[in-house]
C-alpha cells in the first residue's frame, strides 16, 4: 500500500460539522458589511512579490520571513501568495481607477498565507474578512470602522472583546521619534538581545514589542511617540475618540500599540480577547494615508481593518447553543418493488418547491433506513413502502418533536408539505 498523503502543516481542512458554523459566521459578517455600505471586491491569491515588499515593508516579520514566494520560471515573474489583503485591494483600486469618481467602501474575504510556526489560532493558511475605505481623510470613517466592529461582536454572540487604540501620527512625526528611539536603544545596546539589535535600525518600533524582560526594561524607558505628535495628528485622534464616546464604544489607549505592517499612520487599533490565550487579537486595523502613493497611485487616504476568522469562529464555538444545526426538512425512504421511482420523484418535487430533502440511497432494511433518516437530523421522514405504493399514499413521520405518523395522498404531498413541516418544528 502506498503511504497516504496529508494536508500541509498549518493548513486546515474544515469538516462539515464545522462548516455549518463557518457558513453562519460568514453569512452574519457579509450581511453586516453590506449593511454598513461596504461593497464586495475579490482580488487574486497570487500577486507580484514587489507589491507586498513595497506595501508591508522590508523590515516587517511578514516580508522578512513569512511570505510564500517563488519564481515562476514560465513567465520569469517573482510571485507571492498573499499574506494580507490591503496591499492587493489598494493595487486593484489604483489599477481600475476605483476612486476616480469619489471615495469607496470595500470589503473582501478569503484565505491569506504566512509561513509562521503553526499553533492554536496561528496557521499558515488562514481566513480574513477585511474592510477598506478609500478617499476619506477625516476621523469619522476611522470611527465608523471601529464602531462597526463593536456592533458585530454581539451579532456573533461574542462578549469580552476589548478595543485598544493608539495614535501613531504622521510619517514625519514618526521619523523624529524614531531617530530619538534609535539613540535610546543604542545607549542601552548591552541589554538588547540579538533580535532587538538586528531590528534596532531597520524597525526600532518593533523592539518595543519584545517579550524579552531585559529588552522590555529598555523599552519601558524609551521616548514615547505621543510626545512627538503635532496639532493635526492630535486633532484627528480627538475626532475619532469623540465619535467612539458618542457611540458608547469603550477603549483603552495603548501607547505601545504598533502594528506589524509599515503602512499605518494616525489611528491604529486592535480588538483583543483573553479567551484565546496568546493569539488574542481577533481584528486589527488603522489608517494608511501614504499607501496609494507608495504603490504608484495618486494620494488617496485609506483606512481599514482585517479580522481573523479562525479566531472568531473558535470563540463562537465556545457558545454551542449558537451553532446552527444543519437539518434537512425531510429524509425520503422507500422499500419494495416499484417504490424507488415514486420516492425519487416525490423528493424531486419537494426540492423544486424549495425544501431541503435527502433521498435515501443504497437500499437496506426499513429499520436501517429509519436509522439513517434519524441520523441525518431531518425533521420528517417520508416513507414509500409497498402499502403506500398500492394506496397512492406517502407516510409522514415526525422525527423530532411530536406528531403521529400520518398518511397522505401522494399527489397532495408537495402542496401540504410546508404546513406539515411547520407543525413538526413547532
Ligand atoms: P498577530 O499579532 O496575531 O500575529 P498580525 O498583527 O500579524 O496578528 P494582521 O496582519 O493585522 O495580524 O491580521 C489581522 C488579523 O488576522 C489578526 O488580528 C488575526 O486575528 C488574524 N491573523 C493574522 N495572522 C494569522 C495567522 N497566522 N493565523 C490565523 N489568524 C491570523
Ligand atoms: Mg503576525
Amino acid at each position: 500500500m502506498s503511504k497516504s498523503l496529508q494536508a500541509i502543516r498549518g493548513m486546515n481542512d474544515v469538516l462539515p460539522d464545522d462548516m455549518a458554523l463557518w457558513r453562519s459566521f460568514s453569512a452574519i459578517v457579509e450581511a453586516w458589511l453590506e449593511r454598513w455600505g461596504y461593497r464586495a471586491i475579490r482580488m487574486p491569491l497570487v500577486e507580484n512579490t514587489a507589491l507586498f515588499r513595497r506595501a508591508i515593508g522590508e523590515a516587517t516579520d511578514i516580508v522578512e520571513k513569512e511570505m510564500y514566494s517563488w519564481r515562476d520560471e514560465l513567465n520569469a515573474e517573482e510571485l507571492t501568495l498573499r499574506p494580507e489583503g490591503t496591499a492587493s485591494c489598494v493595487r486593484a483600486a489604483i489599477e481600475h481607477s476605483l476612486v476616480y469618481d469619489g471615495p469607496k467602501r470595500l470589503w473582501y474575504g478569503g484565505p491569506m498565507y504566512r509561513h509562521e510556526r503553526p499553533q492554536k489560532g496561528r496557521y499558515r493558511e488562514f481566513y480574513q474578512y477585511g474592510a477598506e475605505a478609500f478617499g476619506f481623510p477625516g476621523p469619522d470613517v476611522d470611527a465608523e470602522l471601529i464602531v462597526m466592529c463593536a456592533r458585530l461582536w454581539p451579532e456573533l454572540g461574542l462578549k469580552g472583546i476589548r478595543l485598544e487604540l493608539n495614535n501613531i501620527g504622521s510619517a514625519e512625526e514618526r521619523a523624529r521619534h524614531r531617530a530619538d528611539l534609535v539613540k535610546h536603544l543604542e545607549a542601552h545596546e548591552g541589554k538588547l538581545d540579538a533580535d532587538a539589535k538586528r531590528r534596532m535600525h531597520a524597525n526600532p518600533l518593533r523592539v518595543l514589542d519584545s517579550k524579552n524582560p531585559l529588552v522590555q526594561e529598555v523599552a519601558a524607558q524609551a521616548p514615547l511617540l505621543a510626545g512627538y505628535l503635532g496639532e493635526a495628528s492630535l486633532a484627528h485622534f480627538e475626532g475619532v475618540k469623540k465619535l467612539l464616546a458618542a457611540s458608547g464604544v469603550e477603549f483603552t489607549i495603548n501607547p505601545r500599540l504598533v502594528r506589524g505592517l509599515d503602512y499605518y499612520n494616525l489611528t491604529v487599533f486592535e480588538w483583543v480577547t483573553d479567551a484565546l490565550g496568546a493569539q488574542g487579537t481577533v481584528c486589527g486595523g488603522g489608517r494608511y494615508d501614504g499607501l496609494f502613493e507608495q504603490l504608484g497611485g495618486k494620494a488617496v487616504p485609506g483606512v481599514g481593518f482585517a479580522m481573523g476568522c479562525e479566531r472568531l469562529v473558535a470563540l463562537m464555538k465556545e457558545n454551542p447553543d449558537r451553532i446552527p444545526a444543519a437539518r434537512p426538512d425531510a429524509y425520503v425512504l422507500h422499500q419494495g418493488e416499484g417504490t424507488l421511482e415514486v420516492a425519487f420523484t416525490i423528493a424531486d418535487a419537494l426540492r423544486r418547491a424549495g425544501h431541503a430533502v435527502v433521498m435515501h440511497a443504497g437500499g437496506g432494511s426499513f429499520k436501517s433506513q429509519m436509522k439513517k433518516a434519524d441520523a441525518s437530523g431531518a425533521w420528517l421522514a417520508l416513507i414509500v413502502g409497498e402499502d403506500e405504493l398500492r394506496a397512492g399514499d406517502v407516510s409522514v413521520k415526525a422525527l423530532r418533536g411530536g406528531g403521529d405518523q400520518q398518511r397522505i395522498g401522494r399527489v397532495r404531498v408537495a402542496g401540504e408539505f410546508a404546513a406539515i413541516l411547520e407543525k413538526a418544528k413547532a
